[in-house]
């Protein structure tokens, strides 16, 4: 090590090598950080990937971390031995460490909202007079003297979703359930009890075959009916169906990923991580993993890649036939909807308020077909982002070419 880093002095600054005596009074000082590197080693070692904060740091690494600190050292010498490890920090450490790290919870949306599961029909109801319920609801929220207020309320997949101005504390939500219900029409099974946003945790399960015993593929039932059977997954709620691949083209192993409904700090997600159960005859252990929240699917525009949020289209789209409106209107405003009498044979309007008879064109794949449907190749490899890389290249590529011919066009 020592003779290591004379020779990188050596190399690097000739003159102060040869006219300072030894670096041996600089190693001590630096045990500091040495011991820090490996005591990080060796808990990495005693819990093989039990913690997902950790990132092995490898013989060589941690050399070249105690040359680079030898040299701001040296360019540096009236510094104090504690700056100098913050310049070596936030030069080497942080972004490496950074970079390596699993993360496997989201820090989940706004909690300065509330949630609330409803019917469709209670869904429209609120929506048809969302700022006659905001006004109320602030109002019932002043009279239990809550600081907290409604801003807006936003319709969100099974329900409504209000946003507010902080976060709500039990008896606000309870305040906001109690109004809801008692909306005309609304009820205990219309309106569920509201609940703040929650974060999502990543995990994997591995050791379980692909092909099983009996000759069956894994299937994702499979693994709920074991987990609904287990004393260790009773605290944790699924946020969808478990995903089984398999490990690699050529394994005979699966991998099975499911996300779970979480706080931000993981709390359910430490209660699974590194845990073994049984799955017939063989281990299956549960492993954190980087989040994957897949492609999303843009809820206005129905393209993938973005969600709604940051939807950049003029209008909505409708999922049946790509149609600049929304699938409620798309009976009065598709054109196969309506009469023309041009084409052979005519074609004759839709019976009103009767449903569109004509097929569907999914806007992304152009197959017959609602753009939502999972069906839809995009759908099927929603958790694929190279696959979607890919297919947004290809439909750049097809713009710019039409784009091109369109201009070639107009020049003859
Ligand atoms: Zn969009
Ligand atoms: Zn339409
Ligand atoms: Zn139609
Ligand atoms: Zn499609």
């Amino acid at each position: 090590m020592q003779t290591h880093n004379r020779t990188t002095k050596n190399n690097a600054y000739p003159k102060m090598a040869t006219t300072k005596k030894t670096p041996s009074p600089i190693p001590p000082r630096l045990s500091k950080e040495q011991m820090e590197n490996l005591k990080k080693r060796q808990e990495v070692c005693s819990t093989k990937g039990k913690s997902s904060s950790y990132s092995p740091m490898s013989y060589a690494q941690a050399t070249n971390a105690t040359a680079s600190i030898l040299k701001i050292k040296e360019a540096f010498p009236v510094l104090p031995n504690k700056k100098i490890l913050e310049i070596h920090d936030t030069a080497f450490l942080k972004p490496d460490n950074k970079g390596r790290r699993i993360q496997h919870t989201t820090k989940g949306p706004s909690r300065k909202q509330a949630i609330i599961p409803t019917s469709d029909n209670i869904k429209d109801t609120i929506m048809g007079e969302a700022n006659t319920h905001i006004f109320q609801i602030n109002m019932l929220l002043k009279s239990i003297k809550s600081t907290t207020r409604a801003e807006f309320i936003r319709p969100c997949p099974g329900g409504v979703s209000i946003n507010m101005n902080s976060v709500l504390n039990t008896s606000d939500l309870n305040t906001i359930e109690r109004y809801l219900k008692s909306i005309n029409g609304a009820g205990n099974d219309e309106v569920l009890a509201p609940r703040l946003p929650q974060s999502k945790s990543y995990l994997k399960i591995t050791g379980i075959p692909y092909i099983q015993p009996n000759g069956n593929k894994l299937t994702s039932d499979d693994i709920t009916t074991t987990m609904k059977q287990l004393e260790l997954f009773k605290p944790v709620n699924l946020t969808a169906k478990p995903r089984v691949i398999k490990a690699s083209p050529k394994s005979d192993m699966a991998i099975i990923w499911f996300d779970i409904w979480d706080s931000q700090n993981s709390s359910k997600a430490k209660l699974l991580i590194n845990h073994s159960f049984n799955f017939g005859r063989y281990i299956a252990t549960i492993r954190a993993t980087n989040m994957n929240p897949g492609v999303p699917q843009c809820h206005n525009c129905w393209k993938w890649g973005h969600s709604i949020f940051s939807c950049h289209a003029h209008g909505s789209r409708c999922q049946k036939y790509s149609g600049s409106h929304k699938l409620e209107h798309h009976r009065d405003l598709a054109w196969c909807c309506k009469a023309n009498s041009k084409l052979n044979p005519p074609r004759l309007e839709t019976t009103k308020g009767e449903p569109c008879p004509h097929s569907f064109k999914c806007i992304n794949c152009k197959g017959k077909h609602m753009a939502d449907d999972n069906k839809c190749p995009f759908w099927k490899h929603r958790f694929n982002c190279e696959w979607h890389s890919k297919k947004a290249q290809e439909a750049r590529e097809t713009r710019a070419n039409s784009t091109c011919l369109a201009v070639g066009d107009t020049k003859i």
